[in-house]
């Protein structure tokens, strides 16, 4: 049986109709931030909250114009920016967008607050400061590396800022300095477990005791593996980087679901299609709200992350609703290895080539435990030739223009014009061949 411990007790497993009161008071305060951005301050007043007085209910969220990641691109670089720059001490950007990345500001004082609320999440599977923390994930404009760097730092942990890949390194540092906690991709956990094996690691020989997993979507399959293979616990992270990235839910010591931290956002669920409300617990598209950031407000922002809240409370008696594992999204957005890829950053790299014919086919499938991508593509009118050198030269080129704008490096094949399937109704032009085990 586990001891549950709570980084804000009082927070974590306040009465509900206060944390309800808490929510009222804290989105009136992010309103009348928004009210000063270029962005919200035309589209509030029109919605007719021209004040954060003109909020007097939680219902009246409601009023407030949902956000797509199409007008935060549309307001990059400073549109939502509600402080001027010399309050503003970090930004972070997201992973898979184009030309224009979707970017974040925060100040001081959101900092703090970020991390308080990762140390409240670290915290809560059970760590303290004596763990040795392993963040096995890519630091830079990525939230997932310094989000949970400060947080471990805060509850005291002692944290090595390992960064992504490498597995030899990794397990150097795993042996040298005593890890006892990691996080990283749950694909990258199970490539690390074969790794292990072929480069014959001794389990025992290592103090690792709990993960992290997390930016990527993954089974409970995959966790039990995951836990029985390298035996630990492994626990789920959600985040996106327009709610700050990790620690807008985290999974608790009950391991049953990812609390999602109701003073912090505000989480409803939407029908997709009509973007209405879900009645409890049902199945359906995930909005927040953020309620702790200052730098960028942005409220009732779509994540198109699909899921639903459980009904029922948690065995750790804390109040905060849970959100149920992610089963999909809904748009074309493709994580692979942690990486979010749209089709279209693709197709915008291939089309602008003009060596590269008209057609193209996305191919995703899993090599080990890691995700490949493929990308496969004709070559234009009398480009084609028997002459190996001249061809991989091309799609040497091809592959590292993709890998200049979508981070990671594909496969890339190049076939004679007129060879890859056409289809007769919609263009097919991904093939996403990953089990879904969900
Ligand atoms: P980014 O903005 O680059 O941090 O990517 C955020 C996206 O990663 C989310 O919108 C989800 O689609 C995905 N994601 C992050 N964490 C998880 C998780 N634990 N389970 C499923 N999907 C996740
Ligand atoms: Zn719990």
């Amino acid at each position: 049986m586990n001891t549950f411990q709570y980084w804000k007790p009082e927070i974590e497993k306040m009465a509900r109709e206060d944390l309800l009161a808490l929510q009222l008071q804290k989105l009136k305060t992010a309103v009348g931030w928004a009210l000063r951005t270029e962005w919200y301050g035309k589209r509030l007043p029109a919605a007719g909250i021209k004040s954060p007085d003109d909020i007097k209910t939680l219902a009246d969220l409601r009023r407030i114009p949902i956000m797509e990641k199409k007008d935060l691109r549309g307001s990059f670089p400073y549109g939502l920016l509600s402080l001027p720059l010399s309050d503003i001490v970090r930004l972070h950007a997201s992973s898979g967008t184009t030309g224009i990345p979707t970017t974040i500001y925060l100040t001081a004082a959101d900092l703090d607050r970020w991390t308080d609320n990762m140390a409240r999440c670290l915290y809560g599977t059970g760590c303290t400061k004596d763990d040795v923390f392993q963040n096995m994930i890519t630091y830079g404009l990525f939230t997932g590396g310094l989000g949970l760097h400060q947080g471990g730092e805060r509850v005291g942990m002692m944290v090595i800022p390992a960064g992504a890949g490498n597995t030899a390194r990794q397990f150097k540092m795993m042996q040298d300095y005593g890890t006892t906690v990691v996080h990283a991709t749950p694909g990258f956990l199970l490539h690390c477990e074969s790794k292990m094996r072929e480069e014959g690691i001794d389990r025992s020989k290592l103090k690792l005791r709990k993960a992290f997993a997390g930016a990527e979507p993954y089974s409970e399959d995959t966790r039990k593996r995951i836990e029985q293979l390298l035996k630990i616990d492994v626990y789920n992270s959600y985040g996106i980087s327009e709610m700050n990235g990790p620690s807008v839910a985290f999974e608790c010591q009950a391991k049953d679901g990812m609390h999602l931290w109701e003073d912090q956002y505000i989480g409803e669920i939407v029908n997709p299609e009509t973007l209405e409300p879900l009645p409890d617990g049902e199945k359906g598209e995930l909005v927040l709200t953020c309620l702790c950031r200052e730098g960028s407000p942005i409220l009732r922002y779509r994540t198109h992350d699909i899921t639903s809240f459980y009904t029922e409370p948690c065995a750790c008696g804390r109040t905060h609703r849970k959100l149920h594992r992610f089963t999909g999204r809904s748009d074309d957005m493709m994580i692979i290895n942690g990486v979010n890829v749209f089709p279209s950053q693709i197709e915008e790299v291939v089309m602008a080539m003009p060596e590269v014919g008209n057609n193209y086919l996305i191919v995703v499938e899993k090599d080990g435990s890691l995700d490949r991508l493929t990308v496969k593509v004709e070559a234009g009118p009398g480009i084609f030739t028997d002459d190996t050198r001249q061809m991989t030269a091309l799609m040497d080129k091809i592959k590292h223009t993709l890998s200049a704008t979508i981070t990671i490096n594909p496969k890339v094949e190049l076939h004679e014009s007129g060879s890859l399937p056409v289809s007769e109704g919609k263009s097919v032009r991904v093939l996403d061949k990953r089990p879904k085990d969900m």
